[in-house]
């Protein structure tokens, strides 16, 4: 039987470049990993498809596969549900197809509850890399705004430790590149690995 394979969330701040980043991942012909497509209650956008970008499905549809227990993760977002079907995540690990999420933070949660061994990478804003300068940096801000970044920052930086690794979105092709290492790297785990040489250990008695 083939390995189980390895479940990955990107999610991150809003307005991070969740999305950019995950697109740039897929067009490279290289990716080995399967995305896995999103249910949303949201209108589709001009160009987006049914079944590729999302399943765009009624908010009592939604409601349904709730509860019938067919979301991994799902969370309201703007006004709108977004979640992960559960199906298609379990068959692909089963399979030993390694599976990337896309999703928001309040969804990442639920799913490092439900499936810890996944790796959750946090997608991070390049001025939260900068925090001091883009706080206080220019000293003309009044109090109220310095006070107002200095908690979005908080925010931030508390989401970012329930995470694996944290990746800055400063330039897309760098984040991509560091994401696959991260993934590689997991890849290479002992515990992953290790019972291969168990076994081949034993064939060899
Ligand atoms: P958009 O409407 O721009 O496509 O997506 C809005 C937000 O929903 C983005 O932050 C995106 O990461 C998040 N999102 C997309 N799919 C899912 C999902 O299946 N679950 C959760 N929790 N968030 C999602």
């Amino acid at each position: 039987m083939a390995d189980r394979g390895l479940l990955i969330v990107l999610s991150g701040p809003s307005g991070v470049g969740k999305g950019t980043v995950r697109e740039a991942i897929f067009k490279d012909p290289e990716t080995r990993f399967e995305y896995s497509i999103s249910m949303t209650t949201r209108r589709p956008r001009d160009g987006e498809k049914d079944g590729i970008d999302y399943y765009f499905r009624s908010r009592a549809e939604f409601e349904e596969a709730i509860r019938e227990g067919k979301m991994l993760e799902y969370a309201e977002y703007v006004g709108n549900y977004y979640g992960t079907p559960l199906e298609y995540v379990e068959e692909k690990l089963a399979s030993g197809i390694d599976i990337f999420l896309e999703i928001e933070v309040q969804g990442a949660l639920q799913v490092k509850e439900k499936m810890p061994e996944g790796v959750f990478v946090f997608l991070t804003p390049p001025d939260l890399a900068e925090l001091k300068n883009r706080i206080i940096g220019r000293g003309t801000e009044s109090l109220d705004i310095v006070d107002e970044r200095m908690e979005t920052a908080r925010k931030e930086i508390e989401l970012m430790s329930s995470y694996d690794y944290a990746v800055v979105n400063d330039l897309v092709p760098e984040a991509v590149r560091k994401i696959k290492a991260i993934i590689e790297t997991e890849h290479l785990k002992t515990k992953r690995v290790i019972h291969h040489y168990k076994k081949m250990l034993e064939g060899l008695k």
